[in-house]
């Protein structure tokens, strides 16, 4: 049996009638950057998200970049955020001159150790991002606490979270901004790249519109130096009819994760841990095990599909080594970066395929 990580021709092929009709339109409109596709799918974020502005931007790492444009981070500022995470979230900050301060994760959550943060905070800290890794949301009640008593602006790094929330209360919605993205892989994937930044904060919403279209306002005045952050009318266009079908693929997702927990409930195997005031979109079923890099072999070996996310953090690379971290200087990090696998949860997953990707590891701890 062959069991992919991740399957989009699946998904494609469910929804292909609907997608090919949507960028026809765009076609025949020859609306292609922005336009009324990205307005109304824009309009539809928020609703989704429960915020009040929406803004479509070209990817996640620029709605990251964006962000922190809005909030006047700039060379000589400290951004506190997670070295468990994808390096956009970290790159957004180095790109503006400002400096990355990594504090370390909770072993079980994989998300920023809220406990862990005070001591970074420094009189030049501006900003923290938590990441909400693999679908489930940083316990953004202490976070907001903290940032609130030292001032702190908090974006939130939502790229992997759509839809998840906390306290019944969506992600994008508790720090002052939120950020998107629709990469292929995402759980609400484009046909391309795509992000979008969610705010509450009218004066934030309006500056991250002009920003995106290099600061223009009214056309062809400049009231700040921006960029080309814009989002495409085909993507708009695709990304408002997968947005019906989310929460659906989001619960699917959790069904597939509910079958693996069940078949790893006291084995070597700890599934991930989702907080009881947590909602998770599962972007990714992500496991601790011991000797992980044979097991992934072995897995590879048996056509199931699985990868690391992610086998180096943050602070220890090498683009980074001006900051001076040294290993060890934040451990769970670290001991996860050699113990984590991702495993297939993709909506369209069968239960014979997860079974069999249960069995096969326990085959391996068998031997
Ligand atoms: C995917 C991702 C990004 C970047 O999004 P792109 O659309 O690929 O630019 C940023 N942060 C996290 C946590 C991500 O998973």
């Amino acid at each position: 049996m062959q069991v992919p990580l991740l399957d989009l021709k699946a998904q494609y092929a469910s929804i292909k009638n609907e997608v090919v009709k949507a960028i026809t339109d765009v076609c025949e409109s020859q609306m292609l950057c922005l336009g009324p596709a990205v307005a109304e799918f824009e309009k539809n974020i928020a609703s989704y998200c429960g915020c009040k502005y929406a803004i479509g931007v070209s990817s996640g790492s620029d709605a990251l970049l964006v962000s922190l444009m809005a909030l006047d981070i700039k060379s000589g500022d400290e951004v506190i955020t997670s070295p468990f995470t994808f390096f956009a979230t970290a790159g957004a900050v180095a790109r503006l001159g400002a400096k990355p301060v990594f504090v370390d994760v909770e072993p079980d959550s994989y998300n920023i150790d809220p406990s862990l943060i005070e001591k970074t905070i420094t009189k030049k800290t501006k900003a923290i991002i938590p990441v909400h890794l693999f679908g489930q949301l940083a316990q953004m009640k202490p976070i907001m606490k903290i940032a609130h008593k030292h001032n702190l602006a908090v974006v939130e790094d939502a790229c992997q979270s759509i839809g998840a929330s906390q306290d019944g209360i969506k992600c994008g919605n508790f720090g002052c901004l939120g950020c998107f993205s629709f990469y292929p892989t995402k759980n609400l994937g484009g046909f391309g790249d795509g992000g979008m930044v969610t705010t509450n904060d009218e004066k934030l919403a309006e500056k991250v519109k002009i920003l995106r279209d290099h600061g223009q306002n009214p056309r062809y005045f400049y009231r700040a130096i921006g960029g080309n952050f814009r989002l495409d009318g085909i993507h708009g266009a695709v990304l408002n009819v997968k947005l019906k079908y989310l929460d659906s693929w989001s619960q699917k997702r959790r069904e597939n994760a509910a079958i693996y927990d069940k078949f790893f409930k006291g084995s070597v195997i700890k599934p991930p841990k989702i907080d009881s005031n947590n909602i998770s979109i599962y972007h990714q079923y992500t496991i601790t095990v011991p000797d992980r890099d044979r097991l992934l072999k072995f897995l590879a070996d048996n056509q199931i599909g699985s990868a690391v996310f992610y086998p180096k953090p943050l602070h220890l690379q090498d683009c980074f080594k001006e900051l001076g971290y040294k290993e060890w200087d934040l451990p769970t990090a670290e001991k996860l970066c050699s113990q984590v696998l991702s495993l297939p949860v993709y909506p369209e997953l069968t239960k014979e395929q997860i079974e069999y990707v249960a069995k096969t590891i326990f085959k391996f701890y068998s031997q």
